[in-house]
């Protein structure tokens, strides 16, 4: 049962596996997530990124599996709930109470010095804001001061549940900043998203679940390597396109016809050969184009569709 982590790593999950009747919210996941870094952690509604962060947390036990939380066995988390800050599942506050307020009354509760409290509020831009009442908080406002009750503990790893969820771009923009200056500070950030592109840029690594299931979980710049450039081919004959794909095909590249439009795998260098094939051949294209698909994209043709 026992896992024997680096000190380096702040996350490491081995086999973990949570069972609800006869579902498997989580089933048999590994990861490791080092010390330092930014680690996204993504898969659509109901994957169970939420059930591996209560694990990870202490909230719920495994039904199987085991992981490690700075070094120490996640079956102890009074060994490093200290050490960790953790908002999920949305922060509860008082709406009648100030932001202020608020982070002196979990401050007051966790043992936690009063004197950091201006101070997180201004870490998390809130500092002009922090006596205005919950209750008159924007969601992006209200993500940040959960943010800021997170960091009170001072926490070497930081988790936090979808903070961007329901956020504009630029609520979105100012988390990812503040997300990326506490990893480069020295804070350990896993943080959960539906959405790939809301966190792709400040992540050093990926953690991919897709129905319980960990389908990816590496360093985002090897994910980005798995994108597969594309020559998309369009023609007003629907024939010549099956003919494309069968010339393409002899020559070793794959392809699909997708929406009226030939999809054929190839890198950019390949676009001008294929079409001098399709005019020997006798094809006329109307449009040409390659293309190297989103990190989205191509984390959707990896899981197929999201909800
Ligand atoms: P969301 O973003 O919607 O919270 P998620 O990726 O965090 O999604 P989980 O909340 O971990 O997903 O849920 C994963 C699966 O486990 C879902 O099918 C959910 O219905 C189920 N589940 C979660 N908690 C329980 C529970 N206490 N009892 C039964 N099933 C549960």
């Amino acid at each position: 049962m026992s896992t024997h982590a680096s000190p380096e790593l702040a996350i490491a999950v081995k086999d973990l596996t949570k069972i609800y009747g006869d579902r498997a919210a989580v089933s048999g996941a590994n990861f490791e997530v080092p010390l330092g870094t930014v680690c996204g952690f993504v898969g659509p509604n109901g994957s169970g990124k939420t059930t591996t962060m209560r694990m990870l947390l202490g909230l719920i036990s495994p039904t199987a599996g085991s992981g490690t939380i700075l070094g120490e066995p996640i079956n102890h988390p009074e060994r490093y709930l200290a050490r960790v800050g953790a908002m999920i599942e949305g922060p509860a506050f008082y709406p009648a109470l100030s932001g202020a307020e608020n982070l002196r009354v979990l401050a007051t509760l966790g043992g936690y010095s009063l004197d950091q409290v201006q101070g997180l509020l201004e870490r998390v831009g809130l500092g002009d804001r922090g006596d205005s009442k919950y209750k008159t908080y924007s969601l992006g406002m209200k993500q940040r001061l959960g943010i800021a009750a997170a960091l009170l503990p001072n926490p070497q790893l930081l988790m936090l549940d979808e903070p961007t969820n329901g956020l504009d771009p630029a609520g979105i923009q100012e988390i990812r900043e503040l997300l990326r200056d506490l990893a480069n500070e020295g804070t350990t950030v896993f943080v959960s998203s539906h959405l790939l592109s809301e966190i792709e840029m400040i992540s050093d690594s990926l953690v991919m679940l897709r129905k319980g299931e960990v389908i990816f979980a590496g360093k985002t710049q090897d994910l980005l390597l798995r994108q597969q450039p594309t020559i998309i081919a369009k023609s007003s004959d629907p024939q010549d396109l099956v003919k494309l794909l069968a010339i393409a095909h002899d020559a070793g590249h794959e392809g699909t016809v997708i929406d009226g439009a030939a999809h054929i795998l190839g890198p950019t260098e390949w676009a001008p050969i294929l079409n001098k094939m399709a005019f020997d051949a006798g094809i006329t294209l109307a449009q040409l184009a390659p293309v190297l698909p989103s990190l989205e994209e191509t984390f959707f043709e990896m899981t197929g569709d999201s909800e």
